[in-house]
């Protein structure tokens, strides 16, 4: 949500001859997009804030500017921290951002309007929903993003064909649990054939789902609307029921699986993708067992696993975090492995099928191009093919990466 947030911005900036430049030396700004759901991505921030705040004093007029999340939870106390840094805005506060930076700098009227920074790639994202209501006991998110709120479908669908006049073929729909999106009489499956309406749209990804959301009106368009990617993001954080309550996650294992059986029975091509937290409070070995167990019986298409960290405010806050951290790292290693292995079988079935794939980008001639469960396949070929969807025949398997020939 950060990539678009940010590729937001860029636009926003660029009315005002404020343009986005490649290296930092170039730079007369340089705004710090964060993210606070785990405690490694602010401590990445941290570090990288002391890199600009060494950069600041070579070059004095540059303007330091921290935004999102970590803005939002610590606020002040980083301008404490780096003196150096001019403007600290909160994800709350976003929707000002732009006036406010822009009232920081000395901005040349007569670039104004002049370059707009619209992307015209070929993948474009966009959000329709912000913050989230669920409180699940680990999660920062509703601290620092605010209450659920569903953006007007009337802008989102004007914003999608604006991207598609620019040049994109496929738009993710981006929200924290895009299920529950609500605007008036249009919830999400009806959004969805709202975008799948706009000409030369050629692919629909979403994210994220939540799995006591996801309901069926959402498969019947995924299984109607052929421009819906066979893909879902849908995050088990566990298979233990115990711990499901205690994440605060409002479904049970059971309910997870019957989804799964679901989608698979609906869409046979489907790929689905999941999170797992491991070593949360109270996390025995058995309840790890038990998701170790689940990921093998669901044989997920890719998974993101992470370690229990402590968030502030949070009510897992509070629970005691008596899972060791050489404990945590062991599950986590376990799972990633047993993950990958799952994920190269996964792949080494794809050879020698035909898949449809969109072409992203090229490079020395090579395409990359994704299928449309959401596996890159590399491919021979030229800058003509950029945006299209061709057949390709699955040749080759080289360390997970899948190469093709046009077909
Ligand atoms: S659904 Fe849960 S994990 Fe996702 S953003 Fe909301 S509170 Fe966080």
């Amino acid at each position: 949500m950060n990539v678009c947030e940010s590729d937001k911005l860029g636009y926003a900036f660029s009315t005002y001859g404020i343009l986005r430049v490649d290296n930092i030396l170039d730079a007369d700004i340089v705004i710090l997009n964060t993210c606070s759901v785990r405690a490694q991505a602010e401590q990445k921030a941290f570090s990288y804030l002391g890199r600009v705040e060494e950069f600041k004093q070579q070059k004095p007029n540059i303007k330091i500017v921290v935004i999102g999340c970590m803005a939002e939870r610590l606020g002040l106390k980083i301008k404490q921290r780096f003196k150096d840094i001019d403007l600290v805005i909160g994800a709350k506060n976003a929707d000002n951002i732009v006036f406010q930076i822009v009232s920081l700098c000395d901005v040349d009227d007569t670039k104004k309007q002049e370059q707009i920074d619209m992307p015209s790639d070929i993948v474009r994202y966009i959000t329709i929903m912000k913050g989230c209501n669920n409180y699940c006991s680990y999660c920062v998110v509703p601290f620092v993003r605010g209450n659920e709120k569903s953006l007007d479908y009337r802008t989102i669908v004007d914003g999608c064909s604006l991207m598609v006049k620019n040049g994109a073929k496929e738009i993710m729909l981006l929200g924290q649990n895009v299920n529950s999106y609500q605007y008036e009489n249009i919830n999400f499956a009806s959004l969805v054939e709202k975008v799948a309406a706009i000409k030369n749209l050629k692919r629909i990804r979403f994210m994220t789902n939540h799995p006591k959301d996801l309901n069926d009106d959402l498969i019947n368009i995924m299984v109607r609307e052929q421009k819906l990617c066979s893909h879902i993001h849908l995050p088990m954080q566990s298979a233990s029921n115990k711990i499901l309550k205690a994440m605060n996650r409002k479904y049970t294992y059971e309910h997870y699986l019957n989804l799964v059986d679901k989608l698979r029975t609906a869409i046979s091509d489907i790929s689905i993708t999941t999170d797992i937290i491991v070593g949360f409070p109270g996390e025995t070995d058995q309840d790890y067992k038990d998701t170790l167990n689940a990921i093998k019986t669901i044989r997920f298409g890719g998974l993101y696993v992470f370690k229990y960290s402590k968030r502030p405010n949070t009510k897992a806050f509070e629970m005691i975090d008596d899972v060791p951290i050489e404990e945590k790292k062991r599950r986590h290693a376990i799972v990633l492995e047993e993950s990958n292995k799952i994920s190269a079988e996964i792949v080494l079935k794809m050879l020698g099928s035909t898949q449809q794939v969109l072409v992203e980008k090229i490079e020395n001639n090579i395409m990359e191009t994704r299928t449309r469960n959401g596996r890159k396949v590399f491919v021979e070929g030229n800058k003509n093919y950029i945006g299209k969807q061709l057949n390709v025949n699955v040749k080759e398997v080289k360390k997970n990466l899948l190469f093709g020939d046009i077909v």
